[in-house]
């Protein structure tokens, strides 16, 4: 009798890394192979809820003494990465011995691309290895270059411009933040460029992206590498809608309050709110915290604004009462169902790469205040390539201000060139449908790969 293919999944335990591949996974479970996820202690109790309803199985190994919280916290990230390596290693090698002697043993781990090591530990064990790459195409390749020595770090001269294959001319604002700052976050750094050290290896590599959004650049590097593009890995409700229980993600950090938000959204005409957030790990200076809120209260349009809890003791003190008519601030929000309501005009957004993904599915153009790693370069694109935003011009300080806040939000909202963006946000939202949808590129990516493991 034929064996059921059993994939193994395992994530990076921080949210950006932990969706897409679960979204991932539950893409793969529906063409028919068995999909285990692997959680790691330290996330496991964050994912509780959908381990309880779900197409695919999960498996929790250790990642150590369950004193470290899912990445929450920056530093707490770079010196995981090490420590997380020594730990997993072991403990995913105990998992797939076992796992091999049950009815299902897998054929295939399908590892963060954070995790290169992975691809030895499990082909040691007879398992072969692909990576996940959760950044956009264009963000890989820079990182693939820079593991070629192709790019000389620090960059430095304000005029340095990077000429890639396949790629717009990079200024220095257009480089993840890495490049020029090559001493704030070194091993941050050191783990991306990392990611490229065995890129020659693997059979297959799937990339968070899709075709027809970053042509060119996936065209040169799956020419030459097993790339597969698979994205965007958004829940299938907002996309495709052919997985019916596929309506949210996983994991939320955070506890979003749904009804707050989505009420007040509904008393709102389509296109007047300003939805404002910068993901979950970016920090604003308190000084730039209140330009942002005078810039959001000047605009003179609704806004609903996620500010963390632990941002929360730097909005200025009578923000929250001088702004109580116009303006909604809650702690965290359910994002995908915000961006898809009708009242949402634009997206402020720091444009990490699943906001960035998500508002180009939804079809919600950007103002974008890029703060650092990929940032600036998703913002590049979502100005100069998708035509889908305008980027907040910084101060000689750093400092984004009222004034630039005001005018770009209105500018979106209300001018000629908002309704361009507003047009293009649309024409990729169908893009991105298209590519998920049967017979898409994402999906016959999807079914190829699946085809050809069924018979490796
Ligand atoms: N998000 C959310 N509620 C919020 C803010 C963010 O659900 O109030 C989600 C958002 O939908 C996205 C993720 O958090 O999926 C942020 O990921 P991104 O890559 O954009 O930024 P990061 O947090 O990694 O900087």
């Amino acid at each position: 009798m034929e064996r059921e293919i059993h994939i193994l999944v395992i994530p990076y335990p921080a949210q950006g890394h932990i969706n897409p591949m679960l979204q991932f996974s539950k893409r793969l479970a529906s063409k028919g192979p068995r999909v285990t996820v692997i959680t790691t202690t330290s996330m496991s109790t964050s994912m509780a809820a959908m381990q309880e309803s779900s197409a695919v199985n999960f498996e929790t190994i250790s990642d150590g003494d369950g004193s470290n919280e899912v990445g929450v916290n920056l530093a707490s990230i770079v010196e995981e990465l090490e420590r997380f390596k020594l730990v997993v290693t072991k403990s995913l090698a105990e998992l797939i011995e076992r796992q091999k002697s049950s009815q299902h043993p897998p054929k295939l781990v399908i590892y963060d691309s954070v995790m290169p090591w992975a691809l030895n530990v499990v082909r040691q064990l007879g398992v072969d290895g692909a990576p996940f790459f959760t950044q956009s195409c264009a963000v890989n390749a820079i990182y693939h270059h820079a593991h070629q020595g192709s790019i000389q770090m620090p960059l430095q001269t304000p005029s340095s411009v990077l000429s890639l294959p396949s790629m717009p001319s990079l200024g220095i604002n257009d480089v993840p933040s890495f490049f020029i700052d090559t001493a704030s976050y070194p091993a941050l750094l050191k783990g991306l460029v990392n990611q490229f050290s065995n890129f020659q290896e693997p059979n297959w590599i799937f990339f968070n992206t899709f075709d027809n959004l970053e042509p060119e650049v996936v065209n040169w590097i799956a020419s030459r590498w097993p790339v597969k593009t698979v994205g965007p890995t958004i829940p299938s409700m907002f996309l495709d809608k052919r997985l019916e229980d596929d309506k949210e993600y996983g994991l939320n950090l955070f506890k979003p309050n749904v009804d707050a938000c989505m009420k007040w959204l509904d008393t709102k005409e389509i296109g007047s709110v300003v939805y404002a957030s910068f993901g979950s790990l970016a920090a604003l200076g308190e000084e730039q915290m209140a330009e942002v809120a005078w810039g959001l209260k000047n605009s003179n349009c609704y806004f609903l604004w996620v500010v963390r809890e632990s941002e929360e003791k730097k909005l200025p003190g009578n923000f929250l009462e001088a702004t109580a008519k116009k303006g909604l601030v809650v702690t965290w929000s359910p994002q995908l169902q915000v961006l898809a309501h009708k009242a949402i005009g634009c997206f402020m957004t720091h444009c990490g790469w699943n906001s960035t993904l998500e508002a180009l599915s939804l079809g919600v153009p950007m103002v974008a205040m890029p703060q650092w790693t990929d940032q600036p370069t998703n913002a590049k694109f979502i100005v100069d390539v998708w035509k889908v935003g305008i980027r907040i011009k910084v101060d000689e300080k750093g400092i984004v201000t009222k004034e630039e806040i005001e005018m770009c939000i209105r500018e979106v909202i209300e001018g000629e060139s908002g309704k361009e963006m507003k047009r293009n946000s649309m024409r990729l939202k169908e893009l991105a449908i298209e590519a998920v949808d049967e017979g898409g590129s994402s999906d016959k990516n999807i079914e190829e790969f699946l085809a050809k493991l069924a018979l490796s």
